[in-house]
């Protein structure tokens, strides 16, 4: 693209202009080179879209603040200074993504365009105009009330508060009804008017020549009348808002659970309520613990004596230290349970068990002291424990040839 005019200078308009200097500006100029009133124009055609996009920037506070102070290359990667649903990480360490139900300022933006028909690249100068009036009170989405989407973020639990239950803080940002128009998303005060493009007829000539056919009115989708969007929203009837609430996890979350805080999600539309959103707990390991389902696991070494002789062996469980009776003549890897040491089952009463499987922990060196007693041991003790294993089981197994 070669070098654009001066937006200001494009509306004919000084850069104190207000916004009712601006909108008046745009009007006048925007009916002049109106592709419909200028068929075939290309000149016409071409100002019609640049004081579309010179009003595009210059109506919004926001965009016209970033012109100001950058000029074009402010916009020059196609970036709009609007409004992006985005991610913001919570002080306890974990992202909320508000993904946009379908909504938000900009899908409705491609919602509205959504309804364009014609194939006859018709559709240039459509962009400029849906920023001056939205489209949802000309008549676009459904009529009735409709609840707001679902919305699900991941939250990250350690292990313990995953068993007790723990209250996080959560920094969510969300859409809610704009307080402005009450959700309407046209402007306070004004009321609609007969669509200037089609003349209330709700049809519109598209396409250029020979290739003209009739088609939806872009500009009011049919309904023959347009309303002056919300100055707050930009007509989408939504703002975003960041909340910090305060989030109850109960216990025996695990990996997976869904924990529901209604109202939170989604905006409704047409006076609907909210939808809901479910925080997803993602459970954090432990080093010691393991969990399945309402049971969780872990393993404790005893000596050789320990398992031989029996023992009561002190057990790290849920609930502190618990002493464990070790019967004689335990085997290694012999599980044990405790009950009702496990996780608490979520939203029912009682807990699952606690498995602690003992693992004989045999010396890696000894002393010449404690071989000798070993042998000695032996010698008390001729046992042979693969006695009972059938070693001729196998047709091609054995020793081989001897
Ligand atoms: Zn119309
Ligand atoms: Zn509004």
């Amino acid at each position: 693209m070669t070098g654009k005019r001066d937006y200001y200078e494009v509306l004919g308009v000084p850069k104190t202009a207000d916004e009712k200097e601006i909108k008046k500006a745009y009007r006048k100029l925007a009916r002049k080179f109106h592709p419909d009133v200028n068929p075939g124009d290309k000149d016409a055609e071409r100002k019609f879209k640049e004081i579309g996009e010179a009003y595009d920037i210059l109506s919004d506070p926001k965009k016209r603040g970033m012109y100001d102070q950058f000029g074009h290359a402010a916009f020059d990667q196609g970036q709009s200074a609007g409004f992006r649903p985005g991610a913001g990480a919570g002080p306890g360490g974990f992202r909320y993504e508000y993904r946009p139900g379908g909504f938000g300022p900009e899908n409705f933006e491609g919602f509205a365009h959504g309804g364009r028909s014609a194939g006859f690249g018709a559709g240039e100068f459509e962009d400029m105009v849906s920023g001056l009036f939205g489209g949802r009170s000309a008549g676009f989405g459904p009529s009735g009330p409709v609840k707001g989407e679902d919305t699900s973020t991941t939250m990250e639990v350690d292990f313990e508060d995953a068993l007790f239950g723990t209250t996080a803080q959560l920094n969510l940002r969300r859409e809610v009804p704009c307080a402005s128009c009450g959700g309407t998303g046209t402007q306070p005060g004004t009321r609609p008017g007969t669509c200037p493009d089609c003349g209330g007829a709700g049809q519109t000539k598209a396409g250029r020549g020979m290739f003209s056919i009739n088609r939806t009115c872009p500009r009011c989708g049919g309904s023959g009348k347009v309303q002056e969007p919300c100055r707050t929203c930009g007509g989408s009837g939504y703002v975003p808002k960041t909340e910090n609430l305060t989030v109850k996890i109960p216990p025996g979350v695990d990996d997976g659970s869904k924990v529901r805080l209604p109202g939170m999600g989604g905006p409704g539309m047409n006076g609907g309520p909210p939808g809901d959103l479910y925080i997803i707990t993602r459970v954090r390991r432990h080093p010691y613990f393991e969990r399945r389902g309402d049971d969780l696991y872990s393993e404790i070494p005893i000596t050789f004596s320990e398992a031989a002789l029996g023992a009561k062996v002190d057990v790290p469980t849920r609930d502190g230290i618990v002493t464990m009776t070790i019967p004689p003549g335990t085997q290694s890897g012999q599980e044990f349970r405790l009950r009702g040491k496990g996780a608490p089952r979520l939203g029912k009463t009682g807990s699952g068990d606690h498995y602690v499987r003992v693992k004989v922990a045999v010396p890696s060196s000894l002393s010449e002291q404690a071989k000798s007693a070993l042998m000695d041991f032996v010698r008390h003790n001729p046992q042979n424990p693969r006695a009972g294993i059938g070693f001729g089981g196998f047709r091609r197994g054995g020793r081989g040839a001897a």
